[in-house]
């Protein structure tokens, strides 16, 4: 589950993270109040406006703006809530904005230089390990600095059976050329990100850029959160951070009927019953010059409601040309599955207009193919897997 900015940097103070301070605004009457709010608490007399979406690159797109006054912070606020915000990283129509971040300036000069870094957090899948990623390249996308200065990104993994070490923390602040009270602040810094994300189960936290101020403060001035979804149930103060808005409608319409539904941009619709079949299913679909239009899983109960359902999921999206049925009848017996999607089929009506390829396999097969043979549906019946994909490549 990906989180706001806002939503990211709260969770990090949380955890005694030191964030650049904000307040979160859905009106420039809010906006303002929030600038003043600030202002009281923190002295600053100039502030950041800073668009709220799910995607990176805000800056570049005319999301994130610096206010000098109380007007102009009312007008750049004006400008940005309700705007259709295009970035390198949202779709071609951009995202719209319905909150701004309203935050103290912190890029105030002083006696020391500032200096912005990369900071994130991840899960390494090779080594099994988490691991810290950190460049003194910060502020411009990571990929640009992977591909024309690889030797300025380090990463320290960490042992799950100590935790992040004091020499690590060390060696990080090291190696981003720091010393005095900047080098104990990263030290903290570091020591209190590893904590958030091994406490609130992340899966990743980048923080581009982390801030090294002109009186060498350490703090996050950007967040990008991403959530176990899987771990969210020993969270349910989380649960609230989800924004419907910035996901996938069809995804969030699959949550709530209990599938397991992933949308891609292929022309074949799949409805699988187990993720490893699933898997297989859509290689399948490659093989036979099909792509995927989806991941669908529908669990161990493929009874007629549950098809029901997840026909109309599939049939939502626009680009499917046909759709595979894949299911392996064991606990649930293949000529229930059959009945379950004739049944489906005829309440449906004709709604259905692109071919139908049913696969069973399992127990009652060969009685679950006679049931679809003669339903008198447009329903392509199989048992053998590459029978499926031979149909697949010819109705496609
Ligand atoms: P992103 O573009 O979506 O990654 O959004 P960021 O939160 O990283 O902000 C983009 C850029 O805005 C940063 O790299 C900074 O250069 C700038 N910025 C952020 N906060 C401040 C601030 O307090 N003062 C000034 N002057 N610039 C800021
Ligand atoms: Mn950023």
């Amino acid at each position: 589950m990906n989180l706001h900015e806002y939503q990211g940097k709260d969770i990090l103070a949380s955890f005694g993270v030191a964030i650049q301070r904000g307040i979160v605004a859905s009106t420039a009457d809010e906006a303002v109040a929030a600038a003043k709010t600030l202002t009281e608490d923190t002295g600053t007399s100039w502030h950041v406006i800073k668009a709220q979406i799910h995607a990176g690159g805000r800056g570049k797109g005319g999301g994130v703006k610096v206010a000098k006054s109380l007007e102009e912070l009312r007008t750049v606020a004006n400008q940005i809530i309700g705007m259709q915000l295009i970035t390198p990283q949202t779709p071609p129509e951009g995202k719209k904005v319905n909150k701004v971040l309203i935050a103290e300036d912190v890029y105030y000069p002083g006696e020391s230089e500032l200096k912005e870094f990369y900071v994130s957090v991840l899960l390494n899948r090779n080594s099994g390990k988490n691991m810290i990623m950190y460049s003194t390249e910060g502020g411009m996308d990571i990929e640009t600095v992977a591909e024309n200065t690889p030797h300025l990104i380090f990463t320290e993994e960490i042992d799950p059976a100590f935790g992040l070490l004091p020499f690590q923390a060390r060696n990080i602040a090291f190696n981003l050329g720091l010393n005095g009270a900047a080098f104990k602040g990263m030290t903290k810094f570091i020591t209190s990100l590893y904590k958030a994300y091994v406490g609130a189960d992340a899966s990743l936290f980048e923080i581009n850029p982390v801030l090294k101020t002109s009186d060498d403060k350490i703090i996050a001035v950007d967040a990008k959160v991403t959530l176990d979804e899987n771990a969210l149930f020993r969270h349910k103060d989380y649960e609230i951070l989800r924004d419907l808005a910035e996901e996938n409608p069809v995804e969030v319409e699959a949550r709530e009927v209990g599938l397991n539904y992933v949308d891609l941009d292929g022309n074949v619709g799949c409805m699988v019953n187990g993720a490893g079949l699933a898997m297989a299913t859509m290689d399948l679909i490659k093989q036979s010059g099909g792509s995927p239009a989806n991941f669908l899983d529908v669990g161990g109960t493929a009874d007629a409601a549950r098809v029901e359902a997840a026909f109309r999921l599939i049939l939502k999206d626009p680009a499917v040309e046909a759709i595979l049925v894949n299911i392996f009848g064991g606990i649930v017996r293949c000529d229930r599955v059959a009945q379950g999607i004739v049944d489906a089929y005829k309440n449906m009506g004709d709604t259905i207009k692109v071919p139908i390829i049913v696969r069973l396999q399992g127990t009652n097969a060969d009685i679950a193919k006679k049931l679809i043979d003669d339903s008198g549906l447009n329903v392509l019946s199989a048992i053998a897997f590459e029978e499926a994909a031979r149909m697949v490549q010819e109705v496609i």
